[in-house]
């Protein structure tokens, strides 16, 4: 039996259904670094086109959702602090500089990019699946998140509104459609096989209390990893996501003279950033250890750990070297970060500084 990966509506737990991929043209993101897993990415039937990384759009409440009992105001409070959070940590992931996402801001006004609903029929109806299934908890459409009520299905139990057995987490149901919103497809991991637990929200199934994850009020890594695809990180000291394919680098040198009088000295300039052709933008590195080595003129043994440069600005590291005596070669080395992001190290090529001799 297959999985299916219905992009716009979020199914009940365990629900395993037949129907087939209905996408053209996915594209694969290929895993490497720790390999973490395969994410199918867009190009998904949902979510607002032409989001604009890191702009300000509105949204709004669905009529469906007014009232004052106490159902409807944990969801919109629920929902209301989950999208405040992801607007500032910019990702979700509380430890990380992640994304420039687009942000969403409440607005009064009945027209807005994002409308949130309340309506199990709604959620249904905008499922792209066809038999449409009555499972479906929630669903995206191109300018809505619909959520199915509270008892209806009668399955339908928000653990905002009581913490009992099969209940789902409404934050963590926003976090999802939200993905979809954003242009995220689904990862294929089950609800509680795998890694998918908790480096990723987007999958096809929702999960309920007790499971791992369920409540996450966050993106996991690999949404992290999707994001930054798609918008960008946040700033030139974002960590590059593990579930990123590894992501080569560019680290140039430049000495500020390459002739130089005996036993005086000369500054370094090292400039550190995405190479060009890499699952993300081409962005200045900020932040990391840079570091110079040398070696005799036409030698080829390097010294190490060599001299620490200090970074002047975001992604741009340099150092001075004094004492000089001899013409020698030198390099700057970024070493690779391992398994806590996608970056590889990078060695510059040599630059030579002849030294003048005295007479
Ligand atoms: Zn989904």
């Amino acid at each position: 039996m297959r999985r299916s990966i219905s992009c716009s509506g979020w199914l009940r737990t365990g629900r395993k259904l037949t129907a087939s991929l209905g996408l053209a043209a996915v594209a694969v993101m290929a895993l490497s670094g720790t390999a973490l897993g395969t994410q199918v990415n867009g190009p998904t039937p949902i979510g607002a086109s032409g989001l604009t990384a890191g702009h300000s759009y509105t949204y709004t409440f669905d009529p469906s959702f007014n009232g004052t009992d106490t159902t409807k105001t944990a969801l919109r409070n629920a929902i209301t602090q989950e999208i405040a959070t992801l607007a500032l940590s910019n990702a979700g992931r509380p430890d990380w500089i992640g994304a420039n996402l687009p942000r969403f801001t409440y607005t009064t006004a009945t027209s807005a990019t994002l409308k949130l609903g309340y309506s199990h029929a709604q959620a249904v109806a905008c499922n792209i699946k066809d038999p449409k299934s009555a499972s479906t908890i929630a669903c995206t459409t191109a300018g809505a998140i619909w959520f199915s009520e509270q008892g209806t299905p009668t399955w339908m139990k928000y653990c905002e509104v009581a913490a009992v057995s099969g209940c789902y987490t409404a934050k963590t149901i926003l976090l999802h459609e939200m993905g979809h919103f954003l242009g995220l497809g689904h990862y294929p991991w089950t609800t509680d096989v795998g890694p998918g637990a908790t480096y990723t929200v987007m999958q096809p199934q929702a999960k309920t209390l007790g499971t791992a994850g369920y409540n996450q009020t966050y993106y996991g890594t690999c949404d992290v990893a999707a994001f930054q695809e798609k918008y960008g990180v946040l700033s030139t000291a974002s960590t590059y996501s593990p579930c990123l394919p590894n992501v080569k680098v560019s680290l140039t040198l430049a000495p500020a003279s390459t002739t130089v009088s005996w036993d005086s000295s000369v500054t370094f300039t090292a400039t550190l950033k995405v190479a060009t052709g890499q699952a993300v933008a081409v962005n200045l590195i900020a932040n990391r250890r840079v570091y110079l080595i040398t070696s005799t003129d036409g030698g080829t043994t390097w010294t190490k750990p060599g001299i620490v440069l200090t970074q002047n600005s975001p992604g741009v590291y340099s150092a001075i070297a004094s004492g000089l005596i001899t013409t020698s070669l030198w390099r700057a080395v970024y070493d690779d970060p391992g398994a806590g992001e996608a970056l590889l190290g990078a060695t510059s090529a040599s630059s030579t500084v002849t030294v003048k001799p005295l007479f």
